[in-house]
């Protein structure tokens, strides 16, 4: 049988074809979205269930290709696959610890930066971690990272002894997207953590069994010392009821959308008590 090689098969539909070209468009663009000051960070605020008052703002990571504005969703994956989330990861860092070391108006207010697995495993990051830290003078209480359930399946042993650097550099870890992932309440145990981060699917869930799920990770929680925050905050009803469960923070939609960071300092908390 006669070989062709360079014959694009029937099946690789145009539509198909168009995502291949998208997805390389995206990672050449990518791979100069740094230098070109493509990248922007987001701001959104996490309150405080009990008195209101914010306490953290969540780093969201924002890129203009050109015009075209292109989800995190959409990027980070491919970043990840590339590695280029290594040199992406560390801009975020230093933007983020940059810019908290610079909300006087916030001045306790903790920054949250998204790490990815990928990011935390590699052996460049506690440098990054470090020089974040260093060149913004921003003290360690106040940074958090979130990382995804996802570090309860990887490699454990390189993991714990991450999250250990972390730490005793009084920086805290938060769980990102609690109960999506293949992980069980019993394995928050096996790792120290200081803030889980319930994800939105169960806040939207309420009614049905997100109630349980909810109670339960408050449960284990408070057995572990650790903080709670619902994410995807959309309603005022949903806020109330998730105080009323004990939930320690709040974020979402319903407080405020992510904003840019000269935006922060106008902004208005809707419960003030
Ligand atoms: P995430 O960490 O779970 O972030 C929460 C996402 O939910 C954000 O989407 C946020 O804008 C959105 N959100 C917040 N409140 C509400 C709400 O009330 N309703 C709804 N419908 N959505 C809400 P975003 O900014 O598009 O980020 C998507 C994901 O991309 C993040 O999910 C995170 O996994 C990832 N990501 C974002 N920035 C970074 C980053 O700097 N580094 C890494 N590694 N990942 C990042
Ligand atoms: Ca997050
Ligand atoms: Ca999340
Ligand atoms: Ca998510």
């Amino acid at each position: 049988q006669k070989v062709t090689p360079n014959r694009t098969p029937v099946i690789f539909s145009n539509e198909l074809q168009q995502r291949v070209i998208d997805t390389q468009a995206i990672l050449e663009g990518l791979q100069q979205a740094t230098a070109r000051r493509q990248l922007y960070l987001c701001y959104q605020p996490i309150v405080s269930a009990k008195d209101s008052s914010f306490c953290a703002f969540e780093a969201l990571l924002r890129w203009d290709f050109d015009g075209r504005f292109i989800g995190p969703d959409q990027f980070i994956p491919l970043a990840e696959k590339s590695g280029l989330i290594k040199e992406i990861g560390a801009w975020v860092l230093n933007r983020a610890c940059m810019d908290a070391s610079q909300w006087q108006y916030a001045h306790n207010a903790a920054v949250s930066v998204n790490v990815s697995i990928i990011q935390l495993m590699d052996d460049s990051f506690i440098r990054a971690l470090d020089n974040a830290l260093r060149s913004s003078g921003l003290a360690p209480e106040r940074l958090h990272l979130e990382i995804t359930e996802s570090i309860f399946v990887d490699n454990k042993i390189k993991i714990k002894q991450q999250l250990e650097a972390i730490q005793a550099r009084k920086v805290h870890v938060s769980i990102d997207d609690f109960g999506t992932g293949y992980s069980s309440l019993s394995q928050l145990q096996t790792l120290s953590v200081n803030q889980v981060k319930i994800d939105k699917s169960f806040i939207d869930n309420m009614h049905h069994n997100g109630e349980a799920i909810i109670r339960a990770t408050l449960f284990i929680a408070s057995e572990l010392n650790c903080k709670t925050v619902a994410e995807g905050v959309e309603t005022l009803e949903q806020a109330l009821a998730l105080k009323a469960m004990g939930v320690d923070y709040l974020q979402g939609f319903y407080f405020a959308k992510p904003m840019r960071n000269a935006q922060l300092i106008d902004w208005q908390n809707p419960i003030t008590d």
